[in-house]
């Protein structure tokens, strides 16, 4: 008997019993999971949290009851061999099974919305998302639930070994609308005023090391206003942490060792370390991306300089007016069929592409839509710069830069996505940022969050009077089979350096001080030189469990529009609620 699991209901839970067990009574709660009448013995599944076990009812017992789906049994009885040939190896108590000697039914079910024995046909998202305490009881769910836990468990006590304090900070925090849309929460104390849920601990986790704390860490709930997909969710959990008197490699290796410790945990996969590290500029050039899956190749090669010699203005004319022309082969063992040209083509239609050239290799010839506008050295001088062998295929995209290598990250993970396997992790740092970038109105904006540090700060002091795009950050991301998993950075610590960027980003002084004021003045009291990141925990978990979607390893996720359909969240507010709050409410315009 396990002492842990043992209450004053059940001796054992239903994934604990062996054969050593045989002979013994024992006491078992549990849910009904499946029955089988053989000639009225009834074969009773009974589930648990922990497993199920076979329990064997004869008609005595078990005369007049109905053993409704998902009720819920207190199931007294003798633990039994199974005879030679019913044995289930594929089951922990496979072993055993339970001869009942005495039921008491604790609670019985409605009917089931959807079946919950089976995996396959499930219902809708939305009708498990209504029910999840049913869909949560189903073992993939729970497995989910495990491995989550697990997870945060390892993440905690690697943490601590580490000496890191794990330190709360509010939830009810100030409106600082610089990052996304905030979640506000009306203070009643004092009416027309705001708190805004946070994005993320950030600012406080700085002020912690200015209060010395040197380590802390905080697996924390941010609250972000953005509409819900796979990988977003308006509530989401983050591992945050901060470290004093770091460079870059002091917390990636903080990282790496529970990063490390975790898979092993959660999944008994080892990783290698260090991770290796791969700057911006190289990641964008070889994948299209600041985030590449590397369980696969399919590098880009630059096809500018060959493409700016060409009489074919469709390559040419990009090149003169500073696009980029990136391409992309697609090896002869992999073929690239007329079909899945088109298809590649219309991929790069939606991720913005005007369209998309390719050529083959032939015979030492050229063959496709391009060839007839390359002289043969030209076309030598493609096969040649892109290491094309005989029948492998060239695509050609030109576009200005972001743009091109986005069009080209689309496809490289269609190619990848059939040869990347689920349970192959590639892990890496991607550094050397830039520190700002220009959002669509062209206007300078924090390419990570404002209080990261330039690289060189009197560079960053210089170059605000001319074009401050040049300078680096001390920012670095994890990135995981092409999603990022976490980003930090090292922290200004210098008021006057904080004070630049806040410039660089267009915030007056003024505007300054009065969203970040409390943090100006922290750093003027000593604050130390300091550095952080946060991991995603949804998607890491979700990465983990071999899924996609980060609503599968949440127990209560938002569905789109921000809904909870367990409970029905959002709902209006009472007009006393409004009263008290001295908040009226409008009704939404009608669309024009
Ligand atoms: N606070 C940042 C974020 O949530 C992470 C960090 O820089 O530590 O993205």
């Amino acid at each position: 008997m396990s002492a842990m699991t043992a209450t004053a209901m059940r001796t054992h839970t239903c994934g604990e019993l062996r054969g050593e067990q045989v002979g013994r009574e024992t006491t078992l709660c549990g849910w009904i999971e499946s029955v089988r009448d053989h000639g009225g013995v009834a074969f009773v599944d009974l589930r648990d949290r922990y497993g199920k076990t076979q329990v064997v009812i004869t008609p005595q017992i078990g005369a007049g009851r109905v053993f409704g789906s998902q009720s819920v049994w207190q199931v007294k009885g003798t633990v039994r061999e199974r005879l030679e040939g019913t044995r289930n190896a594929a089951l922990q108590t496979g072993e055993i099974e339970v001869e009942a000697t005495h039921l008491v039914e604790l609670n019985g079910s409605a009917p089931l919305p959807f079946d919950l024995s089976s995996d396959e046909n499930l219902p809708d998202e939305e009708i498990r998302l209504q029910h999840r305490y049913l869909d949560l009881r189903r073992p993939e769910m729970q497995k989910r639930l495990a491995l989550r836990h697990r997870v945060l468990q390892t993440i905690r006590s690697v943490l601590d070994r580490l000496g890191f304090w794990e330190i709360e900070t509010p939830y009810l925090y100030k409106s600082t609308p610089e990052g996304a849309r905030e979640f506000l929460v009306p203070c009643r104390a004092q009416p027309g005023t705001f708190y805004a849920l946070p994005q993320s601990p950030q600012v406080f986790k700085q002020i912690l090391q200015v209060a010395g704390t040197d380590r802390y860490m905080q697996i924390v709930r941010c609250f972000r206003d953005e509409d819900v997909r796979a990988d977003r969710q308006p509530e989401f959990t983050q591992l945050d942490l901060e470290m004093s008197f770091v460079s870059e490699g002091d917390v990636q290796a903080v990282v790496e060792e529970l990063l490390a410790e975790a898979f092993r945990a959660a999944r008994g996969i080892e990783i290698r370390l260090p991770l290796p590290r791969l700057a911006y500029r190289e990641a964008m050039d070889r994948y299209g991306s600041d985030k590449p899956d590397l369980r696969y190749g399919y590098e880009l090669f630059d096809a500018g300089p060959w493409a700016s010699g060409l009489a074919f203005r469709v390559l040419a004319d990009p090149v003169a007016k500073g696009h980029r022309v990136l391409g992309l082969k697609i090896p002869a063992k992999r073929g690239a069929s007329r079909k899945q040209i088109d298809d590649w083509t219309a991929l790069a239609r939606t991720a913005g592409a005007g369209g998309l050239l390719w050529v083959r290799r032939a015979n030492a010839l050229a063959e496709g839509p391009l060839a007839k506008h390359l002289h043969p050295s030209q076309a030598e001088a493609l096969w040649k710069l892109a290491a094309a062998a005989e029948g492998d295929t060239l695509l050609l995209a030109a576009g200005p830069e972001g743009g091109v290598h986005h069009i080209l990250d689309v496809l490289r993970r269609n190619l990848g996505a059939s040869e990347a396997h689920a349970d192959t992790f590639q892990c890496l740092w991607v550094t050397d940022f830039p520190l700002f970038a220009r959002d669509a109105e062209g206007s300078i904006v924090s390419a990570h969050h404002p209080f990261t540090a330039p690289k060189d700060a009197p560079e960053l002091k210089r170059s605000l009077t001319g074009d401050p795009m040049g300078v680096q950050a001390r920012a670095y991301d994890l990135v995981i089979n092409g999603s990022e998993v976490g980003g930090g950075s090292i922290r200004i610590h210098e008021p006057d350096t904080q004070k630049a960027v806040f410039a660089a980003l267009g915030l007056t002084e003024e505007r300054a001080r009065a969203k970040f004021g409390f943090l100006l003045d922290a750093l003027r009291f000593g604050a130390p030189p300091h550095g952080g990141i946060a991991l995603g925990i949804d998607r890491l978990v979700a990465l983990l469990a071999g899924t996609e979607n980060i609503r599968e390893v949440m127990a209560f996720p938002k569905t789109a529009r921000g809904g909870c359909p367990t409970t029905g969240a959002p709902t209006p507010a009472e007009p006393s609620q409004l009263d008290a709050l001295h908040i009226r409410t409008v009704p939404p315009s009608a669309p024009p």
